[in-house]
Order: structure tokens, then C-alpha cells, then sequence
């Protein structure tokens, strides 16, 4: 099958990988055009803009940073909407909000193109090892087409109905990681301003209830204060900032993210936006020492 794929970073190079690896023709652009070499050696065509893309393609996937990114493959000049048409299908898998995907939505069917964005749970090795979880919705029909490489990239995937959907239930899941995530910075700062042994703290964690891969994965690395980027900061924050924004369209109260989501601000006005998102803990410990960072 001819897939194309628009956006290789962190998520859609792997991605694009196991599509190329499973047999599936896949012809790839990215914005940085050098960063499509590595798949072109090991058999991927490359197109010059996301349109070239899509002429190539039945189907082109999409993995970009955030609403900017994703809005302007489709919409810019070279952009997605040149090339598409009927018989063709759009599959976003960005973590966007709802009126982003709203809008790509109507401008592709309005060309006769099928639209479905499919957001994804998982990080850098859940890419690389196919085993996302894909949140998608829209168009059922290109749901049920993509089904063979939604196999490739995940271990299950959820058809949860229109267009929005995908993209809430991604900012609802995103926004609890995030939350998590601030929650075991503090765990962590405390147990070692307290003269306990931090090691010993995520041990315990591990063995108890509120064990879970995210705290097993990323605790020992943050001991040592060490981020390589899996999930970068500056989405982490993109995505609690989306998710605040639909729960004040929703008048849901949400005083633990939000206060989350100053710590993620605070961590990218200090530079760390590119690092692993763990490193959200470089802003607890300065704040949990009053100063002192450890
Ligand atoms: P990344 O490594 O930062 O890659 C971002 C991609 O978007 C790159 O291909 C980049 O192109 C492209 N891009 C950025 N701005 C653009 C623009 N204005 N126009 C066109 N292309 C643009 O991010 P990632 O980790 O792969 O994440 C991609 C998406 O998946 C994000 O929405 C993220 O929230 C979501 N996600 C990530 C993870 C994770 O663990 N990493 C997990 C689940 C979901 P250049 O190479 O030219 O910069």
C-alpha cells in the first residue's frame, strides 16, 4: 500500500520506520528536508512539500509538533489541500485540540478527501516497538482502511466517533501524565530533602498501588538528573495549555493541572523545552529548596 508520512521527529521517523519495515511504500517530507535521508536510504521516496506527498499517496499520515505545524502542511502554499481529492484520506495523528482538527477536517472533505485524526498514547519507544495507542476520529470508512497500519504502529486503537473526539481524549490523558509527572518531582524532592533515599522511594511506589511504567521509566533518570528527550517538555506544556483551554470551554475546574502546567512554563522559560519532559523536575527541586536547587 502507498502511505505517505509528513513530520519525521522524534515520533514519526520511528513510525514511518516500522511502516517502511512492514512492506508498506511509503514516500516521506519533513519540514527539515536533510532529516528524510535516513529513511530514503533504507527505501522510502521523498517529496519535495506535503502536496508531492499526498499526489504519491492514497493515504498520507501526519505527525506534527503542535496546531501551528499541523495547520500549516495543510494550508500553506505546497500544503496538503493542493493535492487532495477524492479517494485520497488524511490522517493526523498530531496532538492538536479539537477546533484545529475541526478546521483540517472541513477544508479536506470540502475537497472530497477523507479526514480522520488519530492521536496517539505512547512515547519514543512505544514508536519505535509499534506499540501506540491510537486514539482516533472521524471518517469511519478511512478508519477501517487505515486499520493495516494502525497495526504496524499500535497495539490498539479506539474509534471513539466524530471529529474531536480524538483530540479531547488525547488532551485528557496528556493532561493527567502531566499532572503525574509533577506529582513524582515532588515525591522525589521530598523523600531527598527529607534524608530518604530517593531510590528506595521508587522502589516502593513500584510495589504499591499507584505503581506504573511512566514513574518505573523515568524516576531513575531524573535521580540523576538526566532528560534525553523521549517526550519533549515544550509539547508536554503544549498540551497541558490545550487541555486547560477545554476545560475552560467546559467549566471544568482543574486547579492541580493548571498549577502543573506553571511548572512545565516555568521550565521552558529556563530553556529545558527540548529536553525529556521529566525535566519539570529541575523546577520542583528549585522550588521545593526554596532556592536551592539539589
Ligand atoms: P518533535 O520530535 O519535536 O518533531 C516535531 C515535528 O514537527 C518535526 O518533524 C518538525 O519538523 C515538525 N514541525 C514543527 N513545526 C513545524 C511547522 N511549523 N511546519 C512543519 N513542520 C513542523 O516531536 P515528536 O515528539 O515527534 O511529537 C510529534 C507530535 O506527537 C506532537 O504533537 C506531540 O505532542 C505528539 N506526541 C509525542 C509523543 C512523544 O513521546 N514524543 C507521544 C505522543 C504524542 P523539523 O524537523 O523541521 O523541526
Amino acid at each position: 500500500m502507498d502511505v505517505g508520512f509528513l513530520g519525521l521527529g522524534i515520533m514519526g521517523k520511528a513510525m514511518a520506520l516500522n511502516l517502511l519495515r512492514s512492506g508498506f511504500r511509503v514516500t516521506v517530507w519533513n519540514r527539515t528536508l536533510s532529516k528524510c535521508q535516513g529513511l530514503v536510504e533504507l527505501g522510502a521516496s521523498m517529496g519535495e512539500t506535503p502536496a508531492a506527498v499526498v499526489s504519491k499517496s492514497k493515504y498520507t499520515i501526519a505527525m506534527l509538533a503542535d496546531p501551528i505545524a499541523a495547520l500549516s502542511v495543510v494550508f500553506e502554499k505546497g500544503g496538503v489541500l493542493e493535492q487532495i481529492c477524492e479517494g485520497k484520506g488524511y490522517i493526523d495523528m498530531s496532538t492538536v485540540d479539537a477546533d484545529t482538527s475541526l478546521k483540517i477536517n472541513e477544508a479536506i472533505t470540502n475537497k472530497g478527501g477523507k479526514f480522520l485524526e488519530a492521536p496517539v498514547s505512547g512515547s519514543k519507544k512505544p514508536a519505535e516497538d509499534g506499540q501506540l495507542i491510537i486514539l482516533a476520529a472521524g471518517e469511519k470508512e478511512l478508519y477501517d482502511a487505515a486499520i493495516p497500519a494502525f497495526d504496524v504502529l499500535g497495539k490498539k486503537s479506539f474509534f471513539l466517533g466524530s471529529v474531536g473526539n480524538g483530540a479531547n481524549m488525547k488532551l485528557v490523558v496528556n493532561m493527567v501524565m502531566g499532572s503525574m509527572m509533577n506529582a513524582l518531582s515532588e515525591g522525589l524532592s521530598l523523600a531527598g530533602s527529607s534524608g530518604l533515599s530517593q531510590q528506595t522511594f521508587l522502589d516502593i511506589l513500584d510495589l504499591g498501588a499507584i505503581a506504573n511504567p511512566m514513574f518505573k521509566l523515568k524516576g531513575p533518570a531524573m535521580i540523576q538528573s538526566s532528560y534525553p528527550p523521549a517526550f519533549p517538555l515544550k509539547h508536554q506544556q503544549k498540551d497541558m495549555r490545550l487541555a486547560l483551554a477545554l476545560g475552560d470551554e467546559n467549566a471544568v475546574s482543574m486547579p492541580v493541572a493548571a498549577a502543573a502546567n506553571e511548572a512545565f512554563k516555568k521550565a521552558r522559560s529556563l530553556g529545558l523545552g527540548d529536553l525529556d519532559f521529566s525535566a519539570v523536575h529541575e523546577i520542583v527541586k528549585v522550588i521545593g529548596s526554596s532556592g536551592e536547587a539539589k
